[in-house]
């Protein structure tokens, strides 16, 4: 079977990994000071903190913000749950906002100038250009569980130009993986002081009155990240330049290859943007059989994603007036190869040769 995603992992990683194992540290040690200091360097962000998962990263965000039930939050039909949920764990149920047909993201046009904050999620890699925001709001938070590596005009995804915190996965077919894992990162001090307090149940030592004290005034998460798991991203790390450049590669090798089929590509990076390709999502008639036709014939397509207002939780969710029409006709038709590092040249052509035999 090949898969829409997979992660990509050598010996150096291995030795990397357990190297730590005979360390002194198996969580919570120096490994992932270093792991937080080369991603925030590498982004651009003064401060990284690494959390256990994207969705724990997601959650520290949202607590962090100060959003709450009296705030009006947009965000994209478009994205896994957990963009959404985020939201919910701090009593914030957010405003949807319908996708633009040219970039797959939810379309900054149509965020409402009084709104209190944005959840923007870079759908497939390809940047929310929040550049073009008419106003800003309050508070920015950026789901870029598909976009490390990815950049804009205004430089890499994750150095917070135009927002307080982004937030990362580590999953396995994420850019890079440490099985599970997470990072926030922030220009801002206090965000930064906050995340680190909530991912450890809220403590902060006071070694003034003795080198064991501590104290806890908010309710906090073990939320921790291993040393184990930062050995492996910052090995990954080493090679996110090189499984960037490889995405987009086949991304352009899939243009060549499909240019002959009746069926929708991807958007493409506009002028000063670096896409990361997380997903390569074609648009398809008939996208139930298509998708049938190609499990049968071992390639493990996907579906990203069943839109957010699709599901029950979201039976109250709010709606912008204009409605969802962007994504729910996306939606229809939307269906994700496989991309990733280590996908095949051969693997590619018979991905494309068995969309030929099915289509035309
Ligand atoms: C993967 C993903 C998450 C959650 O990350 P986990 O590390 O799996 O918790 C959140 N948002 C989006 C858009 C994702 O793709």
């Amino acid at each position: 079977m090949i898969n829409y995603g997979k992660q990509s992992i050598t010996v150096d990683d291995i030795e990397a990994v357990v190297k730590t194992l005979s360390g002194d540290w198996l969580t919570q040690g120096p490994t992932i000071e270093r792991f937080e200091r080369e991603v925030a360097d590498y982004v651009g962000a003064e401060h990284a903190v690494a959390f256990a998962n994207g969705t724990a990263a997601l959650h520290g965000a949202a607590a962090a913000s100060g959003l709450g039930p009296s705030d009006l939050v947009a965000t994209t039909p478009l994205t896994f749950m957990a963009s959404v949920n985020a939201l919910r764990y701090v009593n914030v149920s957010p405003l949807l906002i319908d996708i633009s047909p040219e970039t797959l993201n939810l379309d900054v046009a149509n965020v409402p100038i009084d709104i209190d904050g944005l959840m923007a999620v870079h759908f497939a890699g390809l940047p929310v250009d929040l550049d073009s925001l008419q106003s800003r709001p309050r508070v920015v938070i950026e789901d870029a569980a598909h976009a490390l590596g990815a950049s804009t005009p205004s430089g890499r995804v994750g150095n917070c130009a135009h927002s307080e915190m982004t937030c990362f996965s580590f999953h396995p077919v994420k850019p890079i993986t440490t099985g599970e894992g997470g990072i926030v990162t922030t220009n801002n001090n206090e965000l930064a002081e906050y995340l680190r307090r909530f991912r450890s149940h809220g403590i902060v030592r006071k070694p003034d009155q003795g080198a064991w004290y501590y104290e806890i005034s908010d309710v906090g998460f073990n939320y921790r990240l291993t040393d184990i798991q930062a050995a492996l991203g910052l090995s990954q790390l080493k090679k996110l330049e090189s499984f960037i450049d490889r995405r987009n590669e086949l991304a352009d090798r899939y243009r060549e290859l499909l240019s002959g089929l009746p069926i929708q590509l991807p958007p493409i990076a506009p002028k000063g943007f670096v896409h990361g390709y997380h997903l390569f999502v074609i648009r398809v008639r008939n996208r139930r059989t298509v998708f049938e036709r190609l499990i049968e014939r071992g390639i493990g397509v996907q579906v990203h994603y069943v839109p957010v207002h699709h599901h029950p939780i979201s039976a109250d969710i709010q709606i912008i007036s204009s409605g969802l029409e962007n994504c729910d006709a996306y939606y229809e038709r939307a269906l994700s190869l496989p991309i990733y590092p280590d996908l095949t040249g051969e693997d590619q052509q018979f991905v494309a040769e068995t969309l030929y035999d099915i289509l035309v």
